[in-house]
């Protein structure tokens, strides 16, 4: 059960009256079931992503991952306090970084007695923001979850990392100490991946990634923080003869892939942090240099001049749509290999032609309702086949208009199934409108029964 009518969305530009936080959590929607696969959790996903308020709204979709116990869900603690404090209401001043002795709260961050369960865990309150173009946008913040400690959990890792920088703007690499060579192996389907939805579409298929490096311990070799951050970034993806050619291409092609990468070199947090066991989060133990390091990092991903909407395609992606990418991509996840860059461009192809199917469907019963809607009086029924007709090319007219991976050929299926959708859908509207025709009522009841029970 979700306790979801307790749960918010929380506005960042139009501030609510008073933050209204009880009852918000880390919503698991991606588990993992039986023999390591992976399930949806459907209803859930679609409590959060169907709300009134933010359904229609661009997605900025902020994941956290990388291994475990890392201090992801830490850090994505700090994220909820600066979209609280700053945007909140009676937020904008001040430090959003807190009070020194106020326990850090959020996503579950110790572990500790709970197992963790692998999976994708979503903020439950969606944060409404504006963009400096004036764009209104939701922010949707993922932490992941994996423990490598067997073989089939390596997969399971890579599966919630994969899953997450698919469906994310702006994925955060969270890496202990340094960028290692497999670190960057974790990269190699999306580049490979990137290279056919680049062929498809032309587009950038990723947005941000942004390497993020804890406890980093050569502040002399390169400093804390972006610029640090960027030195090292380059050097490690500088293409050599040494490296093993798979580890050049990955080199070669990562940049043409994401339309920004950056990294950040963070420093550590103290000992209390990583190791006392009464550590409850408050600042008061956390190391200066780590606060500011924070003050420097949280921003650059949050601020709204800083927010990435996802794009898919080129194409800006609505939070109900969402809803469909996790679904088509689940789909391809769900086996115990991870799939072929192919199938990831298929499964990216469909959901696109599913949301353009959505669309269009919406065209149509919008246009149709101020046609011969529950308030509109009856129309005789010549002129409603023609209003269909007119209506339904214009709904046709979205679908094509849209851009769409996997080629015509491809969006064909889906092109006859909507044709097929719409006509079903104005035999419902005729049927009402007949309904309405108060001569042929009195005169039939019988019909007029059979024809609203159709
Ligand atoms: P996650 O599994 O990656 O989400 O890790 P958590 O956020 O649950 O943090 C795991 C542990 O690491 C906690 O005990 C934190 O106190 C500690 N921790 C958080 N951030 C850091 C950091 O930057 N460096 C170190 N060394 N420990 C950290
Ligand atoms: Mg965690």
């Amino acid at each position: 059960m979700y306790f979801l009518s307790r749960l918010t969305v929380f506005s960042v530009t139009e501030k609510p009256a008073a933050p209204p936080r009880t009852g918000a959590r880390g919503v698991q929607v991606v588990n993992t079931g039986a023999e390591h696969t992976f399930v949806l959790d459907e209803e859930a996903l679609e409590q959060l992503l169907l709300q009134d308020d933010i359904k229609d709204r661009a997605a900025v979709v902020i994941s956290v991952a990388g291994a475990f116990r890392k201090g992801k869900s830490f850090l994505l603690d700090f994220f909820l306090r600066y979209m609280h404090h700053k945007y909140g209401a009676g937020g904008g001043g001040g430090e959003w970084l807190g009070s020194e002795d106020e326990p850090l709260s959020g996503f579950s961050w110790r572990g500790g007695s709970e197992r963790d369960t692998t999976g994708i865990l979503m903020w439950s309150e969606i944060f409404k923001a504006t963009l400096e173009t004036g764009e209104k946008v939701a922010i949707i913040l993922l932490d992941t979850q994996g423990a490598f400690d067997s073989e089939s959990t390596v997969r399971e890792c890579a599966t919630v990392f994969a899953l997450s920088t698919m469906l994310s703007s702006v994925q955060i690499y969270n890496l202990a100490q340094n960028i290692q060579e497999d670190d960057l192996q974790h990269l190699q389907l999306f580049t490979e991946y990137g290279r056919l939805a680049l062929e498809d579409g032309g587009r950038t298929p990723f947005q941000r990634l942004q390497f993020v490096v804890r406890d980093w311990s050569f502040p002399y070799e390169a400093p804390y923080g972006a610029e640090g951050g960027q030195k090292i970034l380059q050097r490690r993806l500088k293409v050599s003869d040494k490296q093993h050619p798979e580890l050049q291409s990955l080199r070669k092609h990562i940049t043409s892939c994401f339309s920004e990468i950056a990294c950040f070199l963070m420093p550590h947090p103290g000992l209390k942090v990583a190791t006392s066991p009464d550590f409850d989060g408050r600042l008061s133990d956390i190391e200066g240099e780590f606060k500011r390091a924070l003050l420097q990092l949280v921003p650059m991903l949050l601020a709204p001049h800083n927010l990435v909407p996802k794009l898919i395609n080129g194409q800006p992606v609505r939070v109900k749509d969402l809803l469909q990418y996790f679904r088509s991509y689940m789909n391809i996840y769900r086996g115990n290999d991870l799939p072929e860059p192919k199938s990831m461009l298929v499964a990216t192809a469909e959901a696109n032609n599913l949301t353009a199917v959505a669309e269009a469907r919406d065209v149509y019963t919008t246009l149709m309702e101020e046609v011969c809607g529950g308030a509109r009086p009856y129309l005789q029924a010549q002129l409603l086949d023609l209003e269909h007709v007119r209506v339904r090319d214009k709904a046709l007219h979205a679908f094509r208009a849209k851009r769409k991976m996997g080629g015509d050929e491809f969006s064909k299926s889906y092109h006859d199934q909507l044709i097929q959708d719409l006509e079903e859908q104005f035999q419902q509207f005729r049927a009402h409108n007949e309904s309405k025709n108060i001569f042929k009522a009195a005169r039939t009841p019988s019909v007029l029964f059979a024809v609203a029970l159709a």
